[in-house]
């Protein structure tokens, strides 16, 4: 899906006019007074309008007194008429514009608004936090995810990955590791991702693998190499996975399934003509040492593995 940009995504936000406080969770009353939100979109219109109105009602009194202090019917007419002329124009104009100039609008508001935009979002998230503590586990994730459609915080994607641990994962929730990876390292993200793997294996998707990558010191001094051997293990559902972490692999190969060396060895032997870096001399290595004489790695690397042995 397309990512939506970030003025869209704002619109989306609520106002508590009682409160003054804004909020991005999608809940029609406000939990502090109980009065009705009002969409920001809704408060730029009721903006435009009002400015539109205002505009209207001065043409009308400099055409108005125009009319009346005109000094001759002559005048009088030219300045009706002229007045009238500008006063479509400017319709005219301010509708043809009318998009642009309801984002304008839109962008003035959230500059000025800033500050009280982030303290409600910190509020709206000190809500999540309250469910996550007194175990209204979904109600947290879902006030967590609408937070993360707006904000791209680690805060945010680490307290989402707390929750949908506790939450234990089931096979309706829409698992969407992605969108959680934090920037630094965060053992929380490290244990759910290890747990969405053993569900769902196509969510550790490349950018994933290249965290594993990145933090692979924090992740063996907090968790051991199994991490990574399963991480390696992942990177050979796809060629492409495989073409680009060819030296992690590598490391990991004598930890892998045989199985999982089969398939690995199948893909090296069909595309002889890409780079593998040395994944390709360790695997006719390792085949030598561990498989010499099983027959379904016979066919692989024949012409390789006759002239190691010469
Ligand atoms: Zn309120």
């Amino acid at each position: 899906m397309a990512k939506q940009p970030l003025k869209y995504k704002f619109e989306k936000l609520q106002f508590c006019k009682k409160c003054q406080r804004y909020s991005v969770l999608t809940e029609e009353k406000c939990p502090v007074c109980d009065q009705h939100y009002k969409k920001l979109s809704r408060l730029i219109r009721s903006t435009f309008i009002k400015r539109i109105v205002t505009e209207t009602l001065w043409y009308v009194v400099l055409i108005g007194l125009g009319i009346i202090f005109a000094p001759s019917k002559k005048d009088m007419n030219t300045t009706l008429v002229a007045g009238s002329i500008f006063f479509l124009g400017h319709w005219v104009l301010t509708f043809v514009f009318l998009t642009s100039e309801y984002y304008t609008l839109l962008k003035k508001k959230l500059r000025e608004d800033l500050r009280q935009i982030q303290e409600g979002i910190r509020f709206d998230f000190h809500r999540a936090s309250e469910d996550s503590k007194e175990g209204r586990l979904q109600e947290a994730l879902d006030k967590l995810q609408e937070i993360g459609n707006l904000v791209d915080s680690d805060e945010v994607k680490i307290r989402q990955v707390i929750v949908l641990t506790k939450a234990a994962i089931r096979d309706d929730v829409e698992l969407e590791l992605e969108k959680l990876i934090p920037t630094r390292y965060d053992k929380h993200f490290v244990i759910y991702a290890l747990e969405v793997l053993k569900f769902n294996r196509a969510q550790v998707r490349k950018s994933c693998i290249a965290y594993f990558l990145h933090f692979r010191r924090n992740i063996e001094m907090d968790f051991g190499v199994g991490p990574l051997i399963a991480i390696a293990d992942t990177s050979l559902r796809m060629k492409l996975y495989i073409h680009e972490f060819a030296g992690f692999i590598e490391e990991f190969l004598e930890f892998l399934p045989r199985e999982r060396f089969i398939r690995l060895c199948s893909i090296l032997d069909k595309n002889p003509n890409l780079e593998w870096g040395r994944l390709k001399g360790t695997a006719i290595r390792l085949i030598e040492m561990e498989y010499r004489h099983d027959p379904d790695f016979q066919a692989f690397f024949q012409q390789e593995r006759a002239a190691s042995r010469a």
